[in-house]
């Protein structure tokens, strides 16, 4: 996957290359493993190959990965097709028969990132041991708890860390099994900017018809690598069978991946840029304005609510303003969900503010 260079290069994105993590969700049989590891290959031989040896199940009963045996599988992945290979750990002793089976890249699933206790645990085996490790998001939309799982390893000596995003659980409806929240990843490279990202497509997706447009989308953000599920025969995987595609289809959606430069270069275009952002600027100076008057106004009411001791939240009104901001989106072609947000926040913050003055803390604002 070639592609042109915007970050530093880091210890996994060398030259103008991004990272391929392809493979099963599990490794299932000797046949799969070899068949989908050696297709893999042909279009994609620098490819690391992944495959979960022991696999985080919400209920029991359910396929939990072969274990073990596994391993002799991803040897021959290794000495046979020459890919470099990669396996979830969760536990110490998975750590050290990985170790023992010379992995050469180990995940942390999202279910142990949100434990900082495993964490930590993991941490503690890899002391003295330098092999790469790439850390998932936890579950839930927690970027402390994320850069805290990498910190842990970083602590630990581990020298070669990378960040997985496969986005996170959530509650409200979605077709994609775990929503991307792009800007927690935006803030997660200006934090650590020396840690690369690669966007596990596969978890997000759910589902094979959405991982197109989100492998374009991590490549939009300049993200470091793919993560992509791959299966010989995706029908009769034993996990994940929904998101897997074959190889084919893996190769098919690398090369349709459109390509970004990573600056502008022509002096036109370069002006014409930056007459666009300065309007930019002056909207946003704007919409701040307009934010600090409209807070001007909760004050004003809040003190009215006060003298009279009217309660706070008054329902009725939040509807008819909410509803006349969705219409008017609407007219104006604006994504409701975005301005339902947006309004969501300011009506939060008119309640900070006036609950602040009703209950006379009107100098602890900021
Ligand atoms: C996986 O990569 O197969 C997996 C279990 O992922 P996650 O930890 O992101 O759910
Ligand atoms: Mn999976």
């Amino acid at each position: 996957m070639a592609v042109e260079m915007n970050k530093k290069p880091n210890w996994l994105r060398a030259g103008n290359e991004r990272v391929l993590i392809a493979g099963p969700c599990s490794a299932e049989s000797e046949i799969q493993v070899m068949s989908t590891a050696a297709e893999i290959k042909k279009s994609n031989p620098n490819a690391i190959f992944r495959a979960g040896v022991w696999k985080p199940r919400t209920r029991p009963g359910l396929f939990e990965g072969v274990g073990l045996p596994a391993f002799e599988w991803l040897k021959k992945v290794r000495n046979e097709l020459g890919l470099r290979v990669a396996t979830e750990v969760a536990l110490p002793w998975h750590v050290e028969a990985a170790l023992k089976n010379n992995i050469d890249f180990l995940w942390i699933g999202a279910r142990t990132t949100v434990n900082p206790f495993m964490v930590q645990e993991l941490a503690e085996v890899l002391k003295g041991v330098d092999i790469p490790v790439l850390v998932k998001n936890p579950v839930h939309p927690d970027l402390q708890l994320w850069l805290g799982g990498l910190e842990r390893f970083k602590r630990a000596g581990i020298s070669k860390l990378a960040a997985i995003h496969r986005g996170f659980y959530t509650f409200e409806h979605s077709e994609l099994r775990n929503i991307p929240r792009w800007e927690l990843v935006c803030e997660l490279m200006s934090t650590v900017p020396e840690i690369p990202i690669i966007c596990d497509i596969s978890h997000i997706a759910g589902s094979t018809r959405f991982l197109q447009m989100i492998a374009q989308q991590a490549v939009d953000l300049d993200m470091d690598g793919l993560m992509i599920e791959t299966h010989i025969h995706p029908a009769k995987a034993l996990s994940d069978s929904q998101q897997q595609v074959t190889p084919d289809e893996l190769a098919e959606i690398l090369s349709r991946l459109s390509k970004r430069n990573p600056l502008f270069t022509e002096e036109v275009i370069l002006s014409k840029m930056s007459h666009i952002r300065a309007k930019i600027d002056e909207l946003d100076k704007f919409l701040l304005q307009t934010l600090s008057d409209r807070m001007d106004l909760a004050k004003d009411i809040a003190e009215l609510k006060k003298e009279h001791q009217v309660s706070v939240l008054q329902l009725e009104r939040w509807r008819v303003v909410i509803e006349g901001c969705m219409h008017k989106a609407d007219e104006m072609g604006l994504y409701k969900e975005f301005i339902r947000n947006i309004f969501i926040q300011i009506h939060d913050e008119s309640i900070r503010i006036q609950s602040a003055i009703l209950s006379g803390k009107a100098e602890e604002l900021s």
